[in-house]
């Protein structure tokens, strides 16, 4: 059985008071091996390792640090074939999507911020007829803290120690319990591309032990989290008193607006894939699709049939979904999808578990549409993360975006439509942080990623990213 150690200090180490809790592939459904399950005393050996580290590394070139995040941007893709086997294994994803995305993009964050730091500047404001010179310094943090979530394990865990690291702050960071295999994996990786000890440290664990002590710590001044709204909640209220800087990327219930005049094909085919990729266990997925009228019907009956076709099997095997990535996370769909009857939901197609083959243990779901009477009821205000989305029809646009925008999410929202006016209007109107029109998770790594309302506070991504793992500080000077 695979031991999945803390990388600490450049060292590979069991954790401090030998402790253990089991690791699950949900798509067998059985303990397949043993992650450290650490403590206070392990944050505070890595917190002591990322200090150590501090001075020297915020003090290497920028050219040096560019080099080291290329070579492991380099050394990921090297290794996509084991890299994309173990986060399929450890999250129940298809191997094709975690061989053509999730690993991908972990190599594609190191390499963006990589390039990006060579290109980050700071600002300088002349106060003319003062005589003063102001230029703003952007000095990293010291050491920082990032936790990320399991349902795209290596891409948001790179996605937030990559510029953490690219801008010069030493890194404590701590992967989902639920799926730490390739966050382990990478430990090997940093060590080859030559990036000093101390400077990622990657500690394995539960949020309520390892990632309590992240955001408790005194001396970790910066918490960069992906995960639930209300763990984000926790960590908010725990951080606040302390005035760390936080970003909190949190969840979603995103709306995904068609109107009659859109362009069918393009919206039916991009529609299933944003409803079921990733088993919908992704935040940006549109859980809740809402149809303009005369389009209703016609989208009903080809939208299910669409959907009946995807096929749910073993993720090794050439499967549109896998399995849900735990047996707990599984049961918390299943309640919402009894939930949506109770409400007068319709269940249009799916509702039920899988049986797969030879693995008859592991988690899975048919892809589920439910119709629902009205946009308040629970299953269409709650994110339930998994393979359901929610149908209903409007009429105007005053209509839709009051069910767009009645839901306390605000994360991001997939619009379809020919006209450009509403194109602009809408996207004005949307209280989201992302609008995609005419398409969906369509990323370039330069634009602010992030969400308003409870889908988090603050952005990532770009140079937004580089600034939050900075200070700026200003300095002015009086010349005669
Ligand atoms: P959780 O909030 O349960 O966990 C996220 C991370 O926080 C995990 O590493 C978890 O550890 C850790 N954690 C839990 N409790 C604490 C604590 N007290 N202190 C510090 N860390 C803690 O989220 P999930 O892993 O279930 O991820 C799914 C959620 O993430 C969904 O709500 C989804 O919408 C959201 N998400 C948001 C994204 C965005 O960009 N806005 C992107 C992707 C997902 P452990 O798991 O080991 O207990």
């Amino acid at each position: 059985m695979s031991k999945i150690l803390n990388y600490i200090n450049g060292e590979f180490t069991p954790p401090l008071k030998n402790e253990w809790i089991d690791n699950v592939n949900p798509s067998e459904g059985r303990v397949y091996g043993q992650i450290a399950n650490s403590t206070v005393e392990d944050i505070e050996k890595a917190y002591q390792a990322a200090k150590a580290a501090f001075s020297s590394w915020s003090a290497t070139t920028i050219e040096e640090r560019s080099r080291i995040l290329l070579k492991i941007a380099d050394l990921i893709e090297a290794h996509l074939d084991r890299l994309a086997e173990a986060e399929s294994m450890d999250n129940g994803k298809p191997l094709s999507l975690a061989k053509s995305v999730d690993i991908p993009r972990a190599s594609a964050n190191f390499r963006f911020f990589g390039n990006a730091i060579t290109q980050f500047s700071s600002d300088a404001h002349e106060s003319v007829g003062l005589n003063t010179l102001n230029f703003t310094l952007r000095q990293p943090i010291g050491v920082v803290g990032c936790i990320s979530p399991w349902n795209l394990p290596l891409y948001l865990f790179s996605w937030k120690v990559a510029p953490a690291i690219a801008a010069g702050n030493t890194v404590v960071a701590k992967p989902s319990e639920v799926t730490p295999m390739t966050a382990f994996l990478l430990g090997e990786i940093l060590t080859e591309a030559g990036l000093p000890k101390g400077v990622l440290n990657i500690v394995h664990g539960t949020g309520p032990s390892a990632g309590q002590a992240i955001i408790e710590h005194p001396n970790i001044k910066a918490i960069s989290f992906t995960g639930g709204t209300q763990t984000g909640e926790h960590i908010a209220r725990t951080a606040a008193p302390m005035f760390k800087k936080l970003s909190l990327e949190l969840g979603g219930k995103n709306p995904n607006i068609i109107f009659a005049d859109c362009n069918y094909a393009q919206m039916l085919k991009t529609t299933v894939r944003s409803s079921f990729a990733n088993q919908g266990q992704i935040c940006l997925c549109g859980s809740r699709i809402f149809v303009e009228k005369p389009l209703y019907a016609k989208f009903k009956t080809d939208f299910i049939a669409e959907v009946q076709k995807l096929k749910v099997g073993h993720p090794m095997e050439e499967v549109n979904l896998g399995a849900v990535v735990s047996e707990a996370h599984r049961d918390k769909i299943e309640s919402y999808i009894q939930l949506a009857q109770e409400e007068g939901g319709t269940i249009l197609t799916g509702g039920k578990r899988v049986t797969v083959k030879g693995y008859e243990n592991g988690y899975y779901l048919e892809p589920t549409v439910i119709e629902v009477p009205d946009a308040q009821c629970r299953v269409n205000q709650e994110e339930i993360f998994g393979p359901v989305v929610t149908l209903m029809p409007f009429e105007t646009e005053e209509e839709v975006m009051a069910y767009a925008n009645g839901v306390k999410y605000g994360l991001s929202a997939t619009l379809w439509t020919s006209n450009l006016d509403r194109t602009l209007r809408l996207s004005k109107q949307l209280e989201t942080g992302i609008v995609w029109v005419n398409t969906w998770l369509n990323r370039d790594l330069r634009t602010p990623f992030g969400g308003v309302k409870a889908s988090g506070v603050g952005r990532e991504g770009g140079f937004e990213a580089l600034r939050f793992f900075t200070e700026a500080k200003n300095v002015c000077i009086k010349y005669e």
